[in-house]
């Protein structure tokens, strides 16, 4: 670095028109005139196509330009209840006449009953609520971190799965075990090992006494639909039991019914430690939560927080949210119009060569022949069909946990129909 002088660094003096004597000036930047799109303000993060949402209602996404589209994403697996549920309206507008926001330091009325209720249909004691799934699996590795410390002579070391997906801080990047992220915005944080999914062996040998967690997904999401076996869980399970090893499940994706039970750790016959909620608990409020056992409640004043944690609204939003898949009972739909799902694809398998279907409730994938996913995604979207390509082969299907036989058949033909111009 070359030094510099301090007359580079003092002000000049203000003029009359000046920015500071003016706040709506634009600053010295010129106008153009005229946008090349409409989007030209936002910071490019993601390749998007050019068109504009603006209307949802049930199963269904309108554009601006009118256009309607049955969507197979869910809005990422978060409209649960689909767009613009009235449970949820009606949760948001009671609370919003009532208290918006009081302040992190207080309790308040919905965020009590809401942690309650988490309690009371899981396996957990205690409640953190975040707003997003990263700040979710961000406090459950400092609480894992906090019983090492504790408990364990320090131990600090998480263990995640390659392939995996926990958000996109700094630390859950290192937790990540995604490939292209690996030299990514380094230095990154240290302290989480990768062993590849279902591999009871990797996972043994890369435990030391330095492991104070095991982070895992039930059901890879954005890795493509990869469910963990039962008996490397079950083996997880006696492992984490007998090093006293902390069981963080990323249940960011599968909780709250769509894998077909309310949680995805019922289909395993086993409890996790620590669990982390996030997507569909908020039906498209940004809303997330880490659940922990009793024995975890170990933080002290200022180790964790946040400005909106158990902010009002959104324990409104969640509350509204999970009373509705348990009055309506989501899960149990989810587990019936998943194989429906299934045994559709199944059936439009070979006259499109798709291979392995496979999935876990409403959250369903497959594999094209070739790396054609982001073609069919545009394809299908074209056609009035939202779904998702995670990985360049293949196609994810995680649509509102309300969806029905006939939206499932109304999918299966513009899918079938995507499909056909990509033949041969
Ligand atoms: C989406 C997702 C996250 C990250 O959640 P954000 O709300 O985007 O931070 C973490 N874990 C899993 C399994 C996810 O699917």
């Amino acid at each position: 670095m070359s030094p510099i002088t301090q007359t580079q660094l003092q002000q000049p003096a203000l003029k009359s028109g000046d920015a500071m004597t003016s706040p709506g000036s634009l600053d010295g930047k010129t106008i153009t005139g005229g946008h090349k799109s409409p989007a030209d303000s936002i910071l490019f993060t993601a390749v998007r196509p050019d068109l504009v949402m603006e209307r949802g209602e049930g199963m269904y996404l309108w554009d601006t330009a009118g256009n309607r589209y049955l969507d197979f994403t869910g809005g990422w697996a978060v409209n649960s209840l689909g767009h613009s549920p009235a449970a949820l309206q009606e949760a948001l507008a009671r609370q919003a006449s009532l208290l918006v926001h009081a302040s992190p330091a207080f309790y308040n009325k919905p965020m009590l009953e809401f942690a309650k209720l988490l309690t009371d249909i899981s396996c957990f004691d205690k409640v953190f609520f975040t707003s997003t799934g990263a700040e979710a699996n961000e406090s459950a590795v400092k609480l894992a971190r906090k019983y090492g410390a504790l408990h364990k002579n320090g131990a600090y070391e998480i263990i995640t799965v390659t392939n995996g997906f926990h958000g996109r801080t700094l630390a859950m990047m290192s937790a990540t075990g995604k490939p292209q992220w690996q030299t990514l915005f380094e230095p990154k944080v240290p302290g989480f090992k990768h062993v590849p999914l279902n591999d009871i062996d990797a996972l043994f040998a890369a435990v030391s006494d330095n492991t104070c967690a095991i982070m895992l997904e039930l059901v890879q999401g954005e890795g493509g639909v990869h469910a963990a076996n039962e008996s490397y869980l079950y083996a997880i399970r006696k492992m984490c039991d007998i090093y006293d090893i902390m069981l963080i499940v990323d249940e960011v994706q599968t909780g709250l019914g769509r894998t077909g039970a309310m949680f995805a750790y019922e289909h395993y016959g086993i409890e996790p430690d620590i669990m982390t909620l996030g997507k569909g608990v908020g039906g498209g409020f940004p809303l997330a939560a880490m659940l922990a056992k009793e024995k975890l409640d170990l933080f002290e004043a200022g180790d964790q927080g946040g400005t909106y944690t158990g902010q009002p609204l959104g324990m409104a939003a969640g509350l509204a949210v999970v009373q509705e898949i348990m009055k309506r009972d989501l899960a149990q739909n989810a587990a019936v119009q998943g194989q429906y799902l299934l045994d559709g694809l199944q059936k439009l398998a070979s006259k499109h060569n798709l291979s392995n279907i496979r999935g876990k409730g409403l959250l369903v994938a497959f594999d094209l022949p070739y790396h054609y996913g982001s073609e069919l995604v545009a394809a299908c979207r074209e056609a009035g069909l939202l779904v998702n390509s995670p990985q360049p082969g293949t196609i994810r299907l995680m649509p509102p946990l309300i969806v029905q036989q006939s939206d499932i058949d109304d999918m299966l033909r513009l899918l079938d129909q995507a499909l056909s111009q990509f033949a041969g």
